[in-house]
């Protein structure tokens, strides 16, 4: 299978970041804004601001923030879709929000399997639609977790019996001490229940791609009661295939919206 790579539009429109903080400045092709509220990034909508912000759409761009915040002194704070942040105070440093939603197709070795590389700024639940529509296998079970790919690993997300790390091959992070790039395995990344070596070395990585194994020989797990039930009541003697799991797990998850 060829790889195949397309981008999607962010949630936030131009025109819609336009409208938040005091001053647009391109710093060596850097744009940074300062004293940004922080609301509209966050599920809980504080109104708290970062004194400096940074969105980056490239690993380039990202290391670039960092080495800047470094020169600067500013701490800095990863923002994903700030889905699982609260932030109590305004942030006296560098907020920096991936918006790379790249998603890359590989057929690994083994021919019954397929790799997805995600940046760090698509949002898990597109990710996880998206391979659902090509009939891959994997992520079903995670459909409707909120937020975006890059912090997915840092709590080993799971739900209806799938974590992450059941279909983790590896990852890409920025170590911000050193300014170094390092491509993380299952087992560096120390992953437990709803925990990682990212949990224990907070603030130190910034994560920017996740490669996840998919296929269907990973088998389907409709074990959860409200799973099966749902299967059960809705197609009654069909054999449920990635798409049905992810229709009934989003069913489970928002009654009323699907
Ligand atoms: C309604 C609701 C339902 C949820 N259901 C589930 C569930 O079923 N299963 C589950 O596991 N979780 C669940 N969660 C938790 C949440 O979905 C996860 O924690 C998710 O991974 C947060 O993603 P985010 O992009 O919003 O991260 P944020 O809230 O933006 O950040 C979370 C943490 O990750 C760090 N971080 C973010 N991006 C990066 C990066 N690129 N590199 C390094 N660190 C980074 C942040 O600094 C912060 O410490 C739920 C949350 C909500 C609000």
């Amino acid at each position: 299978m060829p790889d195949l790579q397309h981008t999607r539009h962010d949630l936030l429109s131009n025109d819609k970041l336009s409208r938040f903080g005091t001053s647009n400045r391109a710093v060596n092709g850097l744009t940074l804004r300062h004293d940004v509220d922080l609301g509209p990034y966050t599920s809980f909508g504080f109104s708290q601001k970062a004194a400096h912000f940074a969105e980056v759409d490239s690993e380039e761009s990202l290391a670039e923030a960092v080495q800047r915040a470094q020169t600067e002194n500013w701490p800095i704070l990863a923002l994903g879709g700030g889905s699982n942040l609260v932030i109590a105070n305004d942030y006296p440093g560098l907020v920096i929000r991936q918006v790379d939603d790249t998603i890359t197709y590989q057929q690994a070795g083994d021919a019954l399997e397929t790799h997805v590389t995600a940046s760090a700024g698509v949002s898990w639940h597109a990710l996880v639609m998206d391979t659902v529509s090509r009939a891959l296998t994997g992520l079903e079970n995670l459909s409707l977790i909120p937020g975006q790919v890059g912090a997915a690993p840092v709590q080993n997300i799971g739900a209806y019996g799938v974590e992450l790390c059941d279909r983790f091959v590896s990852l890409r992070a920025l170590h911000i001490a050193s300014g170094k790039w390092q491509t993380m395995t299952g087992k560096d990344c120390q992953f437990a229940y709803r925990n990682s070596y990212f949990k224990h070395h907070d603030g130190q990585y910034i994560i920017s791609s996740v490669t996840l194994r998919l296929g269907t020989h990973l088998g389907l797990h409709t074990g959860y009661a409200a799973l099966s039930d749902y299967l059960a009541l809705h197609h009654p003697g069909e054999e449920p295939d990635a798409r049905r799991i992810s229709e009934a797990v989003c069913a489970v998850r928002h009654p009323f919206t699907t």
